[in-house]
């Protein structure tokens, strides 16, 4: 006992040192309030680095901090001037989400670096007990005088290899790509978030928070010294090749790392928001989460068009039948693609009138007398401009009509013909029509976005985007559609960056390309309804397709914004169990899937109420189900169930199930 103590002293005592080696000429440390991340930063060789200690081991080894501007270098011939220390413990409310109150407990670091030149930089740690966000402010040395980014420098050293999901920067449109594993170091550059399960049990996400007037990070992983693997930040450029065009003081977005014992652990993290500013929109009272339906699928399934024309989609009538559908099953909204003229003419569409057999009063008006709101649409292919000059007259007169929500699309490979969508240009493009949209008391469903970065807590009517390979995908795709594992990936992936419009719950697997259908259980339908968050959350399928089907059931019930959010179970691209309740209410939503493999799946029902006795509604495969051979076949069984009671989710290869937990009155 005393010689095993006295070895653990000289392994501390050795650890303490190897540590001192690098943090003792002048480095500054900071810890997360439970002490377990610690991040040091300083200068060496005359270039400033930081690293980052996790428990008792190096995470990130020491890496570098700086800028190529076009008038000079930041942290390559630098001294380290003035720190300053703060901290905060908050508690802040959303108005919608998958939580409805969120801790912000960081401490906070920040660091001056001067340059020979006279040019200075600060760089602002915040440190969480679940990972670390920096952020670099560069101040107005020029006097108000633009400056360019030409590179951001910042590396992010990994000790070690391991492996890694993520879609690759080039040649992925949209961020509509499947999430690949592979070693880190072989792979090419990536969009972020990067997911890594780093050793067992401990995963580690790095992502951006607080995109604002600046250009999307990508990662390129390079090969270090030994086995350490160097991410090096690759912002996406303008035309030009200046990555940012600036003036005055300038704030980069946070690059942010979430670590974590369990990959569940990467999606309850609240760290990206908190790195967001607060709610610019004082009052939120009209922002309005829910369900809705749509002339879409029909669209994608070539059984209606966009155009007008014999089989228009989004016709008075039609519109209208959708509109008596969504009153009588629960769903807030109505959304028709193709309402517009000069659909697939690019620069000849307007957003300021409708199709001649789309009457936009007429239906508006049939909608809000049954409660349904339409949801307007404005596709660009990507003339960003055109939205541009159009935004402010059609908003405010979508707002006069009662529409509150506005799905966006940029179909095209740039904006305006010459830039990327995630360069700064295709930013400040987002937010303009963003904070358009909230002065006309519009929510947005962004399409084909920019990656989210958590911005939707400063403008909560940003409430969903694309960014996916979603549903569509399972139409027409030539390759087959989506594989089984593609939504048990999503979560620890795509899902790390907020709200996703992926549009789930089909329900009819017909095919127009052979072989090519939703690759799932109707059940895993339900359980992704649960488990891929949206605010404004589309049952995707055509009408016809829910008349009569008992499955329907459980997606009239399900809510889309929640007090509280868990991921009681999951393994990255094999399965996942997300439970969420309801805000102001009992109930409680669970959505469980799987990839090809068949398995049970036993969820502790720990979190519900001491004492109290609840019915669960369970929508799970039923016992000869496959999701190749018979993807209908589900069951619907209630059972009563406490606190103490374990769910043994019986999910086929590619199933899933889907549950709501109601409590009983005594
Ligand atoms: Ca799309």
């Amino acid at each position: 006992m005393q010689l095993l103590r006295f070895v653990r002293f000289v392994i501390l005592v050795s650890l303490v040192i190897k540590g001192v080696t690098v943090s003792n000429a002048g480095n500054v440390k900071v810890s997360s309030p439970d002490g377990a991340v610690t991040v040091i930063v300083g200068v060496k060789n005359h270039q400033s680095f930081y690293m980052v200690n996790y428990h008792d081991k190096t995470l990130v080894t020491p890496s570098h901090l700086g800028y190529l501007l076009n008038d000079g270098e930041l942290g390559a011939k630098t001294k380290m001037g003035k720190v300053m220390r703060s901290q905060k413990d908050e508690i802040w409310t959303q108005p919608w989400g998958e939580n409805d109150t969120t801790r912000n407990h960081y401490n906070e670091l920040t660091v001056n670096f001067r340059e020979h030149t006279g040019l200075s930089m600060q760089v602002v740690f915040r440190v969480f007990n679940d990972g670390f966000g920096f952020r670099y402010i560069l101040p107005d040395d020029r006097h108000g005088k633009e400056f360019q980014i030409m590179d951001e420098l910042t590396e992010m050293t990994l000790a070690h290899d391991a492996q890694a999901w993520s879609i690759p920067s080039n040649h992925t449109e949209y961020f509509e790509g499947i999430y690949h594993t592979d070693l880190l170091s072989k792979k090419d550059t990536v969009c972020t978030p990067l997911t890594i399960e780093y050793e067992k049990d401990l995963y580690l996400a790095i992502h951006e928070a607080a995109l604002e007037d600046y250009a999307s990070l990508n990662l390129t992983p390079r090969r270090g010294k030994g086995d350490t693997v160097c991410l090096l930040a690759a912002l996406t450029p303008w035309r030009s090749g200046v990555k940012v065009y600036a003036k005055g003081q300038l704030k980069s977005p946070w690059r942010t790392m979430i670590i974590s014992p369990t990959a569940g652990g990467l999606i309850t993290s609240n760290l990206m928001l908190n790195l967001n500013e607060p709610s610019q929109i004082k009052d939120t009272s009209w922002i309005e989460p829910g369900r809705y339906i749509g002339i879409w699928w029909s669209i994608h399934k070539k059984q209606n068009t966009w155009e007008m024309g014999p089989s228009h989609g989004a016709t008075t009538e039609n519109v209208k039948r959708y509109m008596d559908f969504a009153a009588c099953h629960g769903f807030s909204g109505v959304l028709a693609e193709g309402w517009n003229p000069g659909w697939g003419q690019g620069e000849k569409i307007s957003y300021l009138e409708s199709y001649p057999d789309f009457d936009m009063d007429e239906v508006t008006r049939y909608g809000l007398e049954k409660g349904v709101r339409f949801i307007g649409h404005t596709e660009t292919w990507g003339n960003a401009t055109l939205l541009e000059n159009q935004m402010e007259q059609a908003f405010s007169w979508f707002e006069r009509l009662g529409i509150r929500a506005v799905k966006t699309g940029y179909v095209g490979h740039y904006f305006d013909g010459k830039e990327l969508a995630k360069s700064q240009y295709g930013i400040r493009h987002y937010r303009k029509v963003i904070e358009c949209a909230a002065k006309h008391h519009i929510m947005i469903d962004n399409h084909e976005p920019a990656m989210p970065t958590g911005i939707q807590r400063t403008w909560p009517n940003l409430m969903t985007q694309e960014g996916v390979r979603g549903q569509e995908y399972n139409a027409w795709d030539r390759r087959g559609g989506n594989p089984p594992s593609h939504t048990v990936t999503l979560p620890f992936t795509r899902g790390l960056a907020g709200p996703t419009d992926f549009t789930p719950a089909i329900f009819n697997f017909s095919e127009i390309v052979p072989g090519t259908h939703p690759h799932s259980t109707l059940a895993k339908q339900l359980g992704e309804f649960v488990v891929i968050y949206s605010p404004l959350q589309m049952a995707a399928d055509a009408i016809e397709n829910y008349e009569g089907q008992p499955a329907l059931s459980f997606i009239e019930s399900c809510p889309t914004t929640w007090s509280r959010t868990l991921v009681p179970n999951g393994e990255i691209g094999k399965y996942i169990t997300i439970a969420r309740k309801e805000r102001g209410g009992d109930r409680w939503f669970l959505g469980s899937i799987t990839n090809e493999e068949a398995r049970q799946l036993d969820v502790a029902l720990d979190f519900l109420d001491e004492g109290a006795t609840y019915q669960a509604v369970i929508y799970e495969d039923g016992p000869k189900a496959d999701f190749e051979h018979n993807p209908y076949e589900m069951t619907i069984r209630r059972i009563s169930v406490t606190k103490a009671d374990t769910l043994h989710l019986r999910l086929a290869c590619s199933g899933g199930a889907a549950v709501r937990v109601e409590k009983c009155k005594n």
